[in-house]
């Protein structure tokens, strides 16, 4: 289908894996800096000053692979369950990839779950390597997790065993916009068979994981823990409230849309037609039009105004299922010179849908209630 391209983030794009663009966001670049001052003084104390910087600067390369890897994880998983993914970005502690829903079917809850853990997993298992790695080149049981030591390689190892350790059980907590959050939007929708139900459910985990995560910073302020750590735990608490409120926001029209029967508007058709047919006389009903077994257009055959149906068709601009979301039929008026969209039963043409019978603006349906994409993040 022909349509506007996806909206691009800003940043750096450094290449394409599998044709999905991969962008380093400019907050990774400032906040790399803030990782090599964070870091570089006590390593420079352990190493010396020059490998001590080079090695705060390999920790912030580390980061960003570990996120990599993850956003990696949900696109290539997204990409095999038939999603469309998009882009993949890459910022400081959180990355994210655009995951478009398949076309033409409503995605499944079991692929959206498995779509989701691929991430958190791919980190646990980086972290499993990166220990076997550690214990390979350790030399005796000496304080292997919890600090670095000895050569650079096991230096190396143990910054990517604990960067994919804390990703990977930080996006396991089970509210949006974590990954985790996925794990009770699916339950809730299995429970209920209504997946707004689940929407806001996770929706409202998030919430209370969001000011769970203020209010333990409020406390660790308090006992004069670390100004840094708590500032960076109030901030990621705000956040992710904020994510989960806009998610919460969502769900009325979600709703509205879920009773939205836009089939209901479905101009039926009497039969097929081939492109290069003659127009059929004395016929007052719509006919599909089809090329190679594929519906390309229809044809009103009272409005025809030349012999061969080719002169007097209308092309639809997609071609959708039946079943399909209200947000895939939205999706596929986004372009506006999609006039019609046809319809289509087990293979068979039953229909056309029309942007005149819609009567919606579709454009701003579908980025209010941003349906045609999911983003993961990191
Ligand atoms: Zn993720």
């Amino acid at each position: 289908m022909s349509g506007p391209g996806p909206r691009q983030e800003g940043g750096l794009t450094v290449g394409r894996v599998s044709g999905v663009p991969v962008t380093v966001g400019w907050s990774w670049l400032a906040a790399a800096a803030v990782m090599v001052l964070a870091f570089g003084p006590r390593l420079a104390s352990e190493l010396g000053r020059g490998a001590g910087y080079a090695m705060a600067a390999a920790y912030g390369v580390v980061l960003l692979l570990s996120v990599f890897v993850h956003e990696l994880a949900h696109a290539v998983v997204g990409n095999r369950k038939g999603h469309r993914s998009e882009q993949i970005v890459l910022t400081f502690l959180g990355g994210h990839t655009r995951i478009a829903g398949p076309r033409g079917r409503r995605p499944r809850n079991a692929d959206l779950l498995m779509i989701a853990l691929a991430g958190p997993c791919a980190n646990i298992v980086l972290a499993a390597a990166a220990w076997l790695g550690m214990l390979a080149l350790a030399r005796g049981p000496e304080t292997l997790l919890l600090s670095p030591s000895g050569t650079w390689a096991a230096q190396l190892l143990w910054a990517v065993l604990w960067a994919n350790l804390l990703l990977g059980a930080f996006n396991l907590l089970p509210g949006v916009p974590l990954d985790g959050g996925q794990l009770v939007e699916s339950a809730v929708w299995a429970a209920t068979g209504r997946r707004r139900r689940g929407t806001a459910a996770a929706a409202w985990a998030g919430i209370v994981i969001g000011l769970g995560l203020v209010s333990f910073a409020v406390v660790l302020f308090l006992r004069r823990v670390d100004l840094a750590v708590a500032v960076g735990t109030a901030l990621t608490g705000a956040f992710i409230a904020y994510a989960a409120y806009r998610q919460l926001q969502r769900v009325p029209l979600l709703a509205y849309l879920d009773s939205w029967d836009v089939f209901e508007r479905l101009r039926p058709v009497a039969g097929v037609i081939a492109a290069d047919a003659p127009v059929p006389a004395g016929l007052d009903r719509l006919l599909a039009v089809e090329d190679g077994g594929r519906m390309i257009g229809y044809l009103d055959p009272r409005g025809a105004s030349g012999p061969l149906v080719s002169d007097s068709m209308l092309l639809v601009g997609a071609v959708l299922e039946r079943d399909a979301e209200v947000a895939d039929v939205l999706d596929a008026f986004r372009d506006e010179d999609v006039w019609a969209v046809g319809v289509v039963e087990r293979g068979r043409c039953v229909g056309v849908l029309t942007r005149e019978d819609l009567n919606i603006e579709a454009r701003d349906l579908t980025e209010r209630a941003e349906l045609d994409t999911d983003e993961k993040d990191a």
